[in-house]
This record gives C-alpha cells, sequence and structure tokens, in this order.
C-alpha cells in the first residue's frame, strides 16, 4: 500500500522529542477498532501517538514524564508541560473519507439527478469540461475546509483533471486517486498508461492511488496496466463498480441506458470477472458503491480481500434501495465510508455521513459505524497501520467530539444520532480547528 513518508517523527526522549511532547486527555477515547478507555489520554510526541494511556494514573504519569523531560533539557515550558484538559468529549481518530470528488464542489447543486445515472454523468461530464482551473481548485480548496471542519482529517480524492497538489499545511492529509478511462478508445488509452505512470510528488500530506474510472469506462488493456502499475508500487486502487443494476446490464448484455452514454460494449461478461482476469479484484482494491451486488457476488469480494466503500449521503441523494451494510460486514468485506462528490449528495460533512448510514442500518450496532468511518475506511483505501485508529506509533490525527452518555453504547449512539461538529480537530499532532483545551 501507499504508504505516507516519516516526516517529522520527533520520538519523545532527547531535547527535540522532549520540546514535541505533550499530554491529551479526554473522559473517553474511542481506538477506531473497538476499544474504549475512560479517563486516559494521549502522550503525543510531534506528528505520531507515543502511548496510549490507560487511565488517570497513566496520564499523571506521563505528564509527569514529560515535565521531567523538560527539566532535563532545561527548556521547561509551563504551557507545553501541562496537560491539555478535553473534558467531557469524546476523543476519537480523525474520520476518513474513503471516496471524494472534491473538484466537483464547483458543480455543487448544479447536477439535476436526471431519470437515471447516465442522464447526471452527461450532465456532470458537460458542465465539468466549461469550468475553468482556478475554479475547480478553489472548489476543491472550499471541499477541503468543510471536510476538516466536520471531523476528517484523511481524504481520498479521486483527481480526474489533473490539478496540482492540495498541500495547506494545516489541511487535512490526501490520497490523491488519479482517475484514468479510455472508453475502448487507443489514443485514450495510451494517454491514461502515461498518466498512471507517472509518478505524483508526494509528500507527507500528499500521497498518491489510481482510479480506474468503472467497468462500462475503462477496457481491460487499460485495467491491466494500471494493475501492473499498482503492483510496481505497491499503491491502491478505488474502482466504481455497480451503482445500479443499469451498469450491471451493460456489462453483461451491452444493452440499457449506459449503451447511450458510452456506446456499444465489445466486452460483455460479468465485471468482477474482468476485474479478476486483469488482475485487480484483491487487497489493494477498494470498489466503489457496490449497491447492486448478489450474494453470490459479495463471497466472492469477501474472498478476493477487497474493500467496498459505501456513500451513504449520494446514496440518499439518487434515492437507492437500502444498502445491506450488516451483510457485507458478516461477510466479512472491509467498509469504508465516503461522501463522493457535491454535485451527487446534499454536503460534504464526514460525520453526517455516520448519521445517514446509521439511520439506514438499525441492526448494526453505531460502535460499527464510527469504527467503520476511521479505522475501517482507512483500511479500505489501503492506508495500513498508521492512519484512522489511535495505537503507540500512528499518526496524531484525531478529532474531540460533545456526545453524551456514559457508556461506550450510549457515546457511539448520540455520535451517530444527529448531526454534529467536533469541538476540535488534530493534524500529524497540530491542532487545526477549535479553541485549546484548558490546562493543568
Ligand atoms: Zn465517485
Amino acid at each position: 500500500m501507499a504508504r505516507p513518508p516519516e516526516t517529522g517523527a520527533g520520538r519523545f526522549g532527547g531535547a527535540r522529542g522532549a520540546a514535541r511532547a505533550r499530554v491529551l486527555q479526554a473522559a473517553w477515547i474511542f481506538d477506531g477498532e473497538r476499544r474504549w478507555i475512560e479517563g486516559g489520554g494521549l502522550l503525543l510526541a510531534g506528528t505520531r501517538i507515543e502511548r496510549v494511556l490507560e487511565s488517570p494514573a497513566a496520564v499523571a504519569r506521563a505528564h509527569r514524564d514529560v515535565a521531567r523531560a523538560h527539566r532535563d533539557v532545561a527548556r521547561a515550558h509551563r504551557d507545553v508541560a501541562s496537560v491539555e484538559d478535553l473534558g467531557a468529549r469524546l476523543l476519537t481518530p480523525g474520520l476518513v473519507v474513503a471516496h471524494a470528488h472534491l473538484e466537483l464542489s464547483a458543480l455543487a447543486g448544479a447536477v439535476p439527478r436526471g431519470p437515471d445515472l447516465t442522464s447526471w454523468i452527461a450532465s456532470l461530464v458537460a458542465q465539468r469540461g466549461a469550468i475553468a482551473r482556478p475554479e475547480l481548485l478553489r472548489a476543491r480548496g472550499r471541499a477541503l475546509e468543510q471536510l476538516l471542519t466536520s471531523g476528517a482529517t484523511t481524504i481520498a480524492d479521486v483527481d480526474s483533471m489533473d490539478l496540482p497538489a492540495p498541500l495547506d499545511p494545516r489541511g487535512p492529509r490526501v490520497l490523491v486517486q488519479r482517475e484514468v478511462l479510455d472508453l475502448s478508445d487507443p489514443a485514450r488509452r495510451a494517454a491514461a498508461i502515461e498518466r498512471v505512470r507517472r509518478r505524483l510528488r508526494t509528500n507527507v500530506r500528499r500521497f498518491e492511488g489510481i482510479s480506474p474510472h468503472a467497468p462500462y469506462t475503462v477496457s481491460d488493456e487499460l485495467f491491466q496496466a494500471v494493475a501492473a502499475v499498482a503492483r510496481q508500487r505497491n499503491l491502491p486502487v478505488a474502482v466504481h463498480f455497480h451503482e445500479t443494476p443499469e451498469e450491471r446490464e451493460w456489462n453483461e448484455l451491452g444493452t440499457g441506458p449506459f449503451e447511450r452514454l458510452v456506446g456499444p460494449n465489445r466486452n460483455r461478461g460479468p465485471a468482477l470477472d474482468r476485474l479478476d482476469r486483469t488482475g485487480l479484484l484483491g487487497p489493494a482494491t477498494s470498489l466503489v458503491h457496490a449497491n447492486d451486488v448478489t450474494a453470490a457476488e459479495r463471497r466472492r469480494i469477501a474472498a478476493s480481500g477487497a474493500a467496498v466503500v459505501h456513500c451513504p449521503g449520494a446514496h440518499e441523494f439518487f434515492g437507492r434501495p437500502t444498502f445491506p451494510l450488516a451483510d457485507w460486514l458478516e461477510a466479512g468485506v472491509p467498509v469504508g465510508l465516503g461522501t463522493d462528490s457535491a454535485a451527487g449528495n446534499q454536503t460534504l460533512d464526514a460525520q453526517r455521513e455516520v448519521v445517514l448510514a446509521c439511520a439506514a442500518a438499525p441492526d448494526v450496532p453505531p460502535e460499527r459505524l464510527l469504527a467503520m468511518a476511521t479505522w475501517g475506511s482507512a483500511r479500505a483505501i489501503g492506508l495500513g497501520e498508521r492512519h484512522g485508529r489511535l495505537v503507540p506509533g500512528a499518526l496524531a490525527d484525531l478529532a474531540a467530539w460533545d456526545v453524551e452518555g456514559a457508556n461506550p453504547d450510549d457515546l457511539s449512539a448520540s455520535f451517530a444520532a444527529a448531526r454534529r461538529q467536533p469541538r476540535a480537530v488534530w493534524v500529524g499532532g497540530r491542532q487545526v480547528r477549535g479553541a485549546p483545551a484548558p490546562r493543568r
């Protein structure tokens, strides 16, 4: 998988580490998987989590260690060598958005739903082509702001327009998934292959992946080329997959509204077969939407190790039938949550996606949804161990929430019951939203 480079990882210890060590305490901590800690905290060292503090006593010990280290290096500073007390809040990993198209915020509210998905796509593509790049960049900036304010610290963004890097040092991390498609046109295919072979310049806030758009716009040859580059460079892959039954109709029979959108299908057959034989049905791939999937296909996806990304807001926007979230979880498929684009969603809000998913899946415990919005999404997009969870060595990407409850069930139910914004957000240990917490 793509791993963001390790920079600024000042370990606790030594003058530099000590100067950057700090302790956060909160009434409750959820680690992104299933662990809840009451009255504990986190010891941060630079951009990372050094220690998870399991109790008030562990917080006090860590505080003493930090204060002593500061004295040792004669850099004692009352503000740093104190505990930041978040009070009666829930501290979680920052939310991870497993699928977005940030540039399409330029078309928020501008694309009519239409009678089916193909008319929405046709209108979107026509309008997008008329937007100047500076406007796309401004729209992407607005989308990043909006998502960070909603608690998202990492976003998988499909870049269709080759936009330059988002590099705001106070912004979220962005997994740039470069979109390619060829519509069976050899000239477009050559350009697309060239595009995926080019390395992106990445840094700690920006890392790369590839998104071959969908089985109805990507030829077998292009899927194969993507699979080869992804394998070679260990890059995560995202493919839009079976958003509607009409997509299956075109894949398997070559008929229906998708024929009018993309032309005849010379390569008919189940889309999963095509992904499989081109080398893309595997753990490096996330299948976005996967709304129209049979039980047998779900088992096959589970066996392959591929992940699925569900976009509850887009689901609601297009009025799709209920997403069988419990079936996916039961099958053992990693599921992440995405916002998709502001052109096909009411708004971009990572926490709202949890609320919508929870309302539509009363048989899934809210705690699973909170886990899905953090480490689940990080796993789904191939980010590995250091994103979306609170463990030693993980990135200190965090969000603090006002939620009500005296036990984990009530707290997660409260989190998923209504839209809310985090009180504070940290990316790489740096607080980027909210007022500083009182110190003691
Ligand atoms: Zn999408």
